[in-house]
């Protein structure tokens, strides 16, 4: 029998996929806590099922009043309290933000189980520089305010994370290429899961690849920062062998200028000599 845990708020990750990534501290944890509070009961509930635990259910999320938090945070302070999201790290693209800011404000025990998180298990798959990385959640969903971002973006001096999902993947990729010309992007999907992939290619090859096989489940995208990014020779002359297959040299080299950010006339003479 494990030691009772102490009153507080206990924030959970669980996994992204594979159950198997379900640490046994959480497992202690979701046990020994009075409630749990979590973005949807019946997502939680079928993780808790499969781990055979019986528990009180909260829902929760940031839109929730200060009242439904105030009674949370008063349970917090008598007892101890879970917090976990759908899938992956709470508060990473989900909610407990506010509840753990008022937590901290309120002098309640805030401790944290690390876990599964979709940007850092993507970020080792990508092949991308993982030194110096920027998380920035998920890109806006109109076209402006995405460029914006993305703009706004350019002169990080890191690697870029973005969360996406399958239906708007090519605009994301297409803003991308307009935006931060001549990086490499890493698509990492259903991460974790039995089709589990990363292809970290120019976003030129990306957006033919996905009009042709089109992407299913969770995605997260992995742009290289600039400087150490520039497309390699060899995916240059890949691009330009399939820009050539439909359009004059000068045309190929002006495509591929575009989504590359590499000098034309260059591609130009490249693209005569693979003509
Ligand atoms: N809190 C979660 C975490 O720590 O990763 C993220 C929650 S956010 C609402 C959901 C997004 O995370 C998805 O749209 C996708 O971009 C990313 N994601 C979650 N699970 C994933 C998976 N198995 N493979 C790829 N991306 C995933």
């Amino acid at each position: 029998m494990d030691a009772p845990l102490s009153p507080g708020l206990y924030i959970v990750a669980t996994p992204i996929g594979n159950l198997g990534d379900i640490t046994r501290r959480a497992v202690e944890v979701l046990r020994g806590v009075t409630a749990i509070a979590c973005e949807d009961t019946r997502v939680t509930g079928k993780l808790l099922n499969h781990l055979g635990i019986k528990q009180r259910m909260i829902r929760y999320d940031d839109h929730a009043g200060d009242h439904a938090r105030d009674g949370l945070l008063a349970l917090a302070a008598e007892a101890p309290v879970a917090l976990a999201s759908d899938a992956g790290t709470p508060l990473i693209s989900d909610p407990g933000y506010k509840l753990v800011r008022a937590a901290r404000q309120r002098g309640i025990p805030v401790t944290s189980l690390p876990g599964a998180s979709a940007a850092i298990v993507a970020l080792t798959l990508s092949g991308l520089p993982s030194d110096r990385f920027l998380f920035a959640g998920f890109l806006p969903g109109k076209a402006k305010a995405r460029s914006d971002v993305l703009r706004a973006m350019a002169s990080v001096p890191a690697t870029l994370i973005f969360y996406e999902t399958a239906p708007r993947l090519q605009d994301a990729l297409e803003a991308i290429a307009d935006a931060l010309p001549g990086r490499e992007v890493a698509v990492a999907r259903e991460l974790t899961k039995t089709f589990e992939e990363c292809r970290t290619s120019v976003p030129a090859e990306l957006i033919a690849h996905y009009a042709a096989h089109p992407p299913k489940g969770e995605i997260v995208l992995v742009v290289a920062p600039r400087g150490e990014d520039t497309a390699e020779e060899a995916d240059v002359d890949a691009l330009l062998q399939a820009a050539l297959a439909a359009n004059k040299p000068s045309q190929a080299a002006a495509e591929v200028a575009r989504v590359t950010g590499l000098d034309r006339k260059t591609l130009y003479a490249r693209a005569l000599e693979l003509k």
